[in-house]
């Protein structure tokens, strides 16, 4: 069956790349690239710059264990409901008794680990008005792989899925709530990842430097709050995070042709030209995992609605959400009940394992990758304006494992980052007769493994306007 999935793919991939051609050789935009260059850009002294290739996948996707992740999210849904609001303490029904299959499962995956995986269960209070307003006792679990590098090891990749469901109603505690894809498909996601990767990790392989967390967190449903929590526990370890990859309704893919591409969203954040810590880091997971099977959107999260990566996203910290391409609302947020013959319930039926395996795949892939690599670099810098060269410049600490920095750009027009030149060390690179007007920048550095770290933009140098005569600043 793997093996039909993976004929699928590749025949999913070949035709859309094939696709992709058909549409750039008919396109305008197409005869537009093929016309001479810009003479303000003449293509005299631009470097070719030689890719060092990426590290070869090592997650291959019949290794992905789609029954123990089905069978995970069975469990969860015999709790009945897992409301945060409901009972901590009895193991048939309620939020507890989903949190207790989460630590089972994931203390089988740490034994399996040669004890490399860490489980912790944080228990916290928080309020919201979702909880009348009174403190809401509360229990994430976190699977923890400690990064191999003494200097990388505070750096934390974190993937993530909620475990509490809801009812219409958020505030009934009795009404059942299965909550398959909302969002026991993330919780299976993140489990199966600390599986995967914690194998890889035990066998030798893997090689990843910075630390890894697996999260199940509750309290979605009633304000984000095992996402504002899990940040703060994050600060106060003293971790600084590399990334977080929130999966939150993965499991369904229904529509014909499937498994169609997982959608990433990422927010644009508050700068000029969008290019948020967020937005790169997708861009650097659709890199890893490949266009045929990320579609990035542009935007924070689906209209008008929320995750557990904005906390981060407005930290101004890389945070993305994966969620499936074409959501059934008659699923989400409904207590289950049949009108107009129309079922309504978040039931595990519904779910296409294949496709969450997909996924199960992607953030495994991409968390694995990123955590191989060097540090990102920082204070990526923009200068040369009103001169013909632009310069970039960035520090970074030394790092044996490091091979080099590639400087990327990019018309502003354009969604993704093209490798310009590389650099041995940080400092400052002068790009000839290049204008900075007429490209974004960024910089990110390649460990020898062929690891990229996430791209950083170079900061818009601010140049004050001239003011009028006798006037002062
Ligand atoms: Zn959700």
């Amino acid at each position: 069956m793997n093996n039909g999935i993976s004929t699928h793919r590749g025949l999913l991939g070949s035709s859309f790349f094939a696709s992709v051609c058909f549409w750039i050789a008919i396109s305008p935009a197409f005869a537009q690239q093929s016309a001479p260059r810009d003479p303000a850009e003449p293509q005299q002294g631009q470097p070719h710059p030689k890719v060092l290739l990426r590290p070869a996948a090592a997650i291959a996707r019949q290794s992905v264990d789609e029954k123990s992740m089905r069978a995970l999210i069975d469990q969860l849904v015999s709790c009945g409901t897992r409301l945060s609001l409901s009972s901590w303490t009895d193991a048939k029904r309620g939020i507890g008794c989903g949190r207790d299959h989460i630590v089972a499962r994931l203390n089988e995956i740490a034994k399996d680990s040669g004890g490399k995986l860490q489980v912790v269960v944080d228990k916290f209070d928080s309020t919201s008005e979702r909880t009348s307003g009174k403190p809401l006792h509360l229990e994430s679990v976190y699977a923890i792989l400690p990064g191999s590098d003494p200097k990388l090891a505070k750096t934390l990749f974190i993937v993530s899925g909620h475990y509490d469901s809801r009812p219409s109603d958020v505030m009934n505690t009795e009404a059942d709530a299965p909550g398959a894809d909302d969002d026991a498909s993330g919780v299976s996601v993140s489990v199966e990842s600390a599986r995967l990767l914690s194998k890889a990790a035990a066998n030798g392989k893997g090689g990843y430097r910075a630390t890894l967390l697996f999260a199940a967190i509750p309290g979605e449903e009633q304000g984000l709050l095992g996402g504002y929590r899990l940040l703060e526990w994050a600060k106060q370890q003293g971790y600084a995070i590399g990334g977080m990859l929130d999966d939150d309704i993965v499991g369904d893919d229904p529509s014909p042709g499937a498994p169609h591409r997982v959608r990433l969203f990422s927010g644009n954040g508050e700068i000029d030209d969008c290019d948020s810590p967020g937005r790169e880091l997708a861009r650097a997971i659709e890199e890893i995992d490949g266009r045929e099977n990320i579609r990035m959107i542009f935007r924070v999260d689906r209209y008008g609605r929320g995750g557990d990566h904005y906390p981060f996203y407005k930290a101004g910290l890389p945070a993305v959400r994966f969620t499936e391409p074409l959501e059934d609302y008659t699923h989400q947020h409904q207590t289950p009940r049949k009108e107009n013959s129309i079922e309504y319930g978040d039931f595990a039926k519904y779910l296409n394992l294949t496709f969450l395996g997909e996924v199960a795949r992607d953030n495994a892939e991409a968390l694995g990758q990123l955590a191989m690599a060097p540090a990102a670099p920082t204070n990526a810098r923009l200068t040369g304006a009103v001169t013909p060269d632009a310069k970039v410049s960035w520090s970074a600490e030394d790092d044996p494992e490091r091979a080099s920095f590639e400087i990327l750009w990019r018309e502003t027009t354009e969604p993704r980052w093209q490798v310009y030149d590389f650099a041995a060390s940080p400092g400052e690179t002068v790009l000839r007769g290049v204008s900075t007007d007429n490209h974004f920048f960024a910089v990110r550095a390649v460990g020898k493994n062929g690891a990229r770290s996430i791209a950083v933009p170079t900061e818009i140098e601010r140049r004050p306007p001239p003011l009028p005569a006798g006037a002062k600043q």
